[in-house]
Order: C-alpha cells, then sequence, then structure tokens
C-alpha cells in the first residue's frame, strides 16, 4: 500500500503537501533547513538581529519600535517576551480576533497582555467574515483562507499607521514545513503573502455581491515600505515547536480542557487553541491531500529528536484527519448550511487517489497507510 504517495525518508512528511521539494535521497527540505539549523552560526545571526534592533529603536519615530501579530498561543507568548526581554524592544502587539474564540484563546491572549504590554485587537466584521468562508469552503475546500487575510494584513496595516519601523513574525512556513515551492527562506517576512493559503492575493479576492472593497478593508496588504518584517525562527536559536510550547506553559498558556486527539486530530492540547474550525479545516486537508495535523506535529518532533518515526506513524495512523462532529455541525451553523450539505461538498473535493467510499456506512477510507 501507499503506492500513490512519496513520503520523506526522514519525517513522514508525504509528497501531496503543495510547494513541498524533496531532494534526490528522498528526504524533505524541512528535515534537511532542520539539520542546518544545528550548524548554523548563532552568535553571528544574533550580532545580525542586534544590528536590526539598533535600526528599529533609532527609527521608531511613533514610539513603538516593533508590531507583533499575535493570536495568544505559544509563538505569541515567545516572539512577545522575546521582543521585550531579550532584545529590549518597545512592542505594540496586534491581535486578529477569529470568529468563535474559545473560551481558553480567550483566557491565553488575555495571560499575554497581563504580562504588560499595549496590544490593539481587531475584529472583521462577522457577517463579511460568514459569508467568505461559506465561498471558500465551497470553491477551495478550506474555511480558513479568507480569515488568513486579516490576519496578516492588519499587523502590516497598523505598522505603517503607527510609524512602527519593525515587524516581527514568527517562523517562516518555507523553513519549518519545506514548502520552498511557494516561498524563499529568508528572513524577509514580507514573503508571507506568497504562502500556501494567501497565494499574494488581494482583498479583491472576497469581492462578491453584496461585499465590496469597503467591507474589506482589513483584508488588504500594503504596499511594500521601508517597514522592515523579519521572522524571528530565523534569528532565535531557541525557536522551536516544542521549546515554544514549554516557554509559554511556564508564562501562564492553558492547553485546551478535555483535550482527546480522537476528537481533535491533533496530539498536543497546546496548538491552535483559539479556533475550533482549524480542527474542521485540518480534516479537510486530510481528505484533500492525505495528511492531517498529526502529520505535522509529529514531523517537529522527528526533527527535533524526540519522537522515533516508527512510533510517529503509528500515532498519524490512529489520529491524522480526526474531527468530533461537534465541530462540524458548529461550522455548518455558522455558514447556514446543512451537515448533509457539508458532507456532499466533501464528497467533491476529497482525493479519490487517495480515499474510497465504503459503500455500506458511506464514509470515505484511506486506500494508503
Ligand atoms: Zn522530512
Amino acid at each position: 500500500m501507499g503506492g500513490v504517495m512519496r513520503y520523506c525518508k526522514k519525517c513522514v512528511q508525504p509528497d501531496t503537501r503543495p510547494g513541498l521539494v524533496f531532494d534526490d535521497e528522498s528526504v524533505c527540505m524541512a528535515c534537511r533547513f532542520a539539520e542546518e539549523r544545528k550548524s548554523t552560526d548563532w552568535v553571528k545571526r544574533r550580532e545580525q538581529l542586534r544590528k536590526i534592533v539598533d535600526w528599529a529603536r533609532k527609527n521608531a519615530y511613533g514610539g513603538f519600535d516593533c508590531v507583533v501579530g499575535v493570536s495568544g498561543g505559544k509563538d505569541s507568548h515567545f516572539q512577545s517576551l522575546y521582543a521585550r526581554d531579550q532584545l529590549g524592544l518597545k512592542a505594540l502587539l496586534v491581535n486578529c480576533a477569529p470568529d468563535f474564540i474559545t473560551e481558553v484563546g480567550r483566557q491565553n491572549l488575555e495571560n499575554l497582555v497581563q504580562h504588560g504590554f499595549d496590544m490593539i485587537s481587531f475584529r472583521p466584521n462577522p457577517k463579511v467574515m460568514r459569508a467568505v468562508t461559506r465561498r471558500a469552503f465551497f470553491e477551495h475546500g478550506n474555511l480558513i483562507k479568507p480569515s488568513e487575510y486579516p490576519l496578516y494584513a492588519v499587523s502590516y496595516q497598523t505598522a505603517l499607521k503607527f510609524n512602527i519601523p519593525l515587524i516581527i513574525q514568527g517562523e517562516n512556513p518555507a523553513v519549518t514545513l519545506g514548502t520552498v515551492g511557494f516561498l524563499d527562506t529568508s528572513d524577509d517576512a514580507w514573503g508571507i503573502r506568497s504562502n500556501n493559503t494567501l497565494d499574494g492575493g488581494n482583498a479583491s479576492d472576497w469581492v462578491q455581491k453584496g461585499i465590496g472593497l469597503k467591507d474589506l478593508l482589513f483584508y488588504q496588504f500594503p504596499k511594500h515600505s521601508g517597514t522592515r518584517a523579519i521572522y524571528l525562527g530565523h534569528f532565535a536559536e531557541e525557536w522551536s515547536y516544542y521549546g515554544n510550547t514549554v516557554f509559554a506553559i511556564a508564562k501562564g498558556l492553558k492547553g485546551r480542557p478535555r483535550h482527546d486527539p480522537y476528537l481533535m486530530g491533533r496530539l498536543s492540547p497546546y496548538s491552535v487553541v483559539d479556533s475550533d474550525f482549524q480542527i474542521v479545516n485540518q480534516m479537510l486537508k486530510y481528505y484533500k491531500f492525505g495528511f492531517g495535523f498529526v502529520t505535522d506535529e509529529v514531523c517537529y518532533n522527528i526533527r527535533e529528536g524526540r519522537l522515533p518515526r516508527k512510533e510517529a506513524l503509528q500515532l498519524v495512523e490512529a489520529y491524522d484527519g480526526r474531527c468530533d462532529e461537534r465541530y462540524i455541525h458548529e461550522f455548518c451553523e455558522y455558514i447556514g448550511i446543512t451537515t448533509e450539505m457539508f458532507w456532499q461538498a466533501v464528497d467533491v473535493l476529497v482525493n479519490k487517489k487517495l480515499f474510497q467510499k465504503n459503500s455500506l456506512t458511506k464514509e470515505w477510507e484511506p486506500t494508503f497507510r
């Protein structure tokens, strides 16, 4: 089995991930970049970062040295506290609240601010978000896509409006996922706009009947300006999936209550806790590409040397793509469709090379292992 998908020899990334590149030895670029991190001259990187920090302080005409885009999760905690305590930067946190934020997500964001930060929180119009999310579900089989536009764009907009010279992002997905087909691996976080989901898009992508550009102002990335945007993961040796989690827990981050990998399709109770729709989205990803969030999680753990590949495969087999019906109901209610309509849409988007429908249970079952 498994003839249709090729897996990285070191981790368990399949070649169905859009933009992922493998080398001649069937090893994915994420694994190669993880190896490179071990031989990186971190003292030199730290000096480069120090220069950027000095430049930002000198050019902070609005008072704030940098913007940190935050959701309140583990990476947000690491970035904000690193910017302030390690780099001595006066940071303005910028948040874009998702529709149906979870209670624990709300608490985590509050916990972060309570460490002593100024924050601006944006809330895109829920009626507009609902309409474009519905469309994204049917057109792209992706229900997070439209929310990612304002999620990133408002940090860049805020930096320009408040005359803030530096934007600090977390990690470059080209490096941590190996998707060099979309992005370069540099430290320049203006590139985030070309990631898989945004694909260089504009607010105009979501103009439709009843929704004009003026309803989508938070969705528009501003033009590249003198503001610098960097990935902290490029410069900070401490940056890691596991390390950031441990750091954030010590600073008060809470995990999902009643965490169950079988219902949530994820192993860690501490990743992406602010939205339940992400759980549904990962299930859709699983049906489209044959892998979900558990694959991503175990890959980080394999590369960071904490999980043998064999155990990782068992975890993927057991939990990847799982999503409790409760979350699907919630989502259907949100965009105003029935669950029958939801599953009909899945029937269309599911990858028929990877799944076949069980004629008795009417469920899509993987043809791969
Ligand atoms: Zn790999």
